[in-house]
């Protein structure tokens, strides 16, 4: 009997028993669905760089990559977490072995991370994936997280664009990221957002090349302002040190 009502709640309740990452009981608490042991793992951002949100030692400074951009056309992205450990698992999780779900226990350490930066943003937006990729893994998970925040947030969620080169991103050196990813996106057809300012959601930052992009499109399409949100952020941890 025990084992079945165990097995009934499993049904009922997957992820209320189970951490979501390393699946261990959750019998000591934990956190929106996750054990206080990946939780401890799970390295907050606590010191973002000031454009991009990428962890730094110091507060008030912006990173070499930023530096370095020649045009940032995004007012400021912040990142809950670096993409290292348990967070990184969730994504891959999420992302790659199609766990659909994952995407709400993402969305809830975004909106916390919306409501402490203060972000004023009128309606959400996410970074499209290709229709091939979308297709083979059947959802876009930056999609999701979005649809999740828009619910959250009580913000319209509006789809803005599409994207119209689909070379993968992964191993490109950063120099090749930043050609690859120029002009891979198009606004869609009666998008109004003039005027408006824009959250726009991925999973993962890595060098703002696709966020970049996505904003540019965003502000010549009339945006106000482009705020950006993601669940982690590749810490380049050389390029911060020379900082
Ligand atoms: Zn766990
Ligand atoms: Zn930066």
């Amino acid at each position: 009997m025990k084992n079945f009502l165990n097995k009934l709640s499993e049904i009922l309740f997957p992820s209320s028993l189970k951490c979501v990452i390393c699946k261990s009981e959750l019998n000591n608490g934990g956190y929106n669905s996750i054990c206080n042991k990946c939780i401890a793992e799970m390295q907050l951002i606590t010191i973002p760089c000031t454009t991009c949100g990428d962890n730094m030692q110091h507060e008030n400074i912006y990173c070499l990559n930023c530096k370095s951009r020649k045009e940032t056309y995004f007012a400021r992205n912040r990142s809950v977490f670096i993409y290292e450990n348990a967070a990184k698992n969730l994504v891959i999780s999420a992302k790659f072995n199609g766990e659909k779900y994952l995407a709400q226990t993402m969305s809830k350490f975004m909106k916390s991370c919306y409501l402490d930066n203060r972000y004023k943003c009128e309606l959400i937006t996410f970074v499209p994936s290709g229709l091939k990729r979308t297709k083979e893994r059947g959802f876009n998970l930056a999609k999701l997280l979005a649809d999740n925040l828009s619910m959250e947030l009580n913000l319209p969620l509006v789809d803005t664009m599409q994207r119209i080169n689909e070379t993968h991103q992964i191993n490109k050196d950063f120099k090749s990221r930043q050609e690859n990813i120029k002009d891979a996106f198009k606004l869609l057809e009666n998008v109004d957002i003039k005027n408006k300012i824009v959250l726009l959601v991925d999973d993962v930052y890595t060098t703002g090349a696709t966020m970049n992009e996505c904003s540019k499109v965003l502000k010549k399409a009339g945006a106000k302002e482009v705020f950006g949100l993601t669940f982690a952020h590749t810490q380049k941890k050389v390029i911060n040190e020379l900082n």
